[in-house]
């Protein structure tokens, strides 16, 4: 089922030009009601269930009602994220919870290269990937 907005906790991210969850959803569901300043998913047939929007909210305002094969009635998977890993709580029908804490980075926030180290110019109209031939090891045949 896809994801949906408690709007007790959702808190419109502070009124900033776009909202976390706008920003993040691939498919472009996530809007802002700008007078209650509460944001919903639009169109939820088209949601993927992808998590992206529930990871990221800063208030754990989204959630989503995983299928019954892997989260089933009575049960919940909710992620919580800080700056340099993720902690999945797992609570099963029976009660009993299970907490999985998983690194999401390996350099520190906003140190990310880009092209991964590699210093290919992009080529736009050739037939390579970006960092390639480079990020290859080889040569690469472009005729
Ligand atoms: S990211 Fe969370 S708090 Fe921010 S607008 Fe979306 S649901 Fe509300
Ligand atoms: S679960 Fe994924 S596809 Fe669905 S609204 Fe959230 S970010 Fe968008």
């Amino acid at each position: 089922m896809p994801s949906f907005v408690n709007v007790e906790k959702c808190d419109g991210c502070k009124a900033l030009d776009k909202t976390a969850c706008q920003h993040i959803c691939p498919n472009d569901l996530m809007v802002l009601e700008k007078e209650s300043m509460k944001a919903y998913n639009r169109e939820p047939e088209m949601c993927w269930e992808c998590y992206n929007c529930v990871k990221i909210c800063p208030t754990q305002a989204v959630d989503v009602r995983g299928y019954a094969d892997f989260v089933p009635m009575g049960a919940s998977v909710v992620p919580l994220r800080s700056t340099d890993s993720i902690m999945w709580t797992v609570k099963f029908r029976s009660g009993q919870v299970k907490r999985f804490k998983f690194p999401i980075r390996t350099t520190p926030e906003g140190t990310a290269e880009p092209t991964g180290g590699f210093a290919t110019e992009p080529d736009l109209e050739g037939p390579v990937l970006f960092t390639e031939p480079d990020s290859l090891g080889c040569p690469v045949w472009t005729k």
